[in-house]
């Protein structure tokens, strides 16, 4: 009997594309902007210092701001430019300019779970910080109240099994009597190997079914029942 589910975000409860078409134009965009407002904020202070300490010498405001667009469309994942670009997002998700998408399906399903007593966690590879971030701004509004938990790669990689075994001891259930549900073929063996009962999602535009996968596949949340 499944007591718990534990999902998966990018390319299972929202699509892929809202990462790369829609949070990094928006913090490429507002880069200079937020910079330049925000030179007397401490944090900010210290992430263009560890901006000048990566690159290893003296950068004036301006060339900084260069610096952060070059590594933007470089896809670097630099610490600080992580790290302001979480500002960046923060402010646009609080002021309601950005709104995090979930499908329909998903928002639904995770409701009905929820309001039959059954605990719903996330696993995602973005920080906890961020997940929540991105649940309590939502197109179907705030969702925060639909987990019990949030993990992040802290716990693990999302690829190993030994996180599942982690993520079901900290949860305090048994690997089989949680229903893991993630777009990520790796992540859905990692998560089988360690016992847990697992679907994986395959969403129109972000994956494909595969042939022979030896799990369940389904291309929305209304076709699983518990
Ligand atoms: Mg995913």
């Amino acid at each position: 009997m499944i007591k718990a589910v534990l999902v998966d975000i990018e390319g299972t409860t929202s699509p892929i594309s809202f990462v790369k078409d829609i949070l990094f134009p928006y913090s490429r965009e507002r880069l200079e902007k937020f910079i330049k407002e925000n030179l007397s904020n401490p944090e900010v202070k210290r992430i263009l210092e560890d901006i000048k300490k990566e690159v290893g010498k003296e950068l004036s405001v301006d060339e900084t701001i260069e610096t952060l667009k070059r590594w933007i469309d470089e896809d670097k994942k630099i610490t600080p430019l992580k790290e302001l670009q979480g500002l960046i997002w923060e402010e646009g998700f609080k002021s309601g300019e950005l709104k995090a998408p979930v499908y329909r399906d998903a928002y639904e399903k995770l409701k009905e779970w929820k309001e039959k007593g059954i605990p719903i966690y996330i696993y995602s590879s973005g920080s906890v910080k961020a997940q929540k971030l991105f649940f309590s701004h939502t197109e179907h509004r705030n969702l925060l109240y639909l987990f019990s938990g949030f993990f992040d790669t802290k716990t693990g990689n999302k690829k190993e099994s030994k996180s599942y075994t982690k993520i079901a001891e900290n949860i305090g259930l048994k690997p089989e009597e949680i229903l893991f549900l993630s777009d990520n073929p790796d992540e859905i063996k990692a998560a089988a190997e360690a016992g847990l009962k697992v679907v994986r999602i395959v969403r129109k535009n972000d994956a494909e079914y595969i042939d022979d996968f030896p799990y369940k596949q389904v291309s929305s949340f209304n076709e699983i029942n518990l």
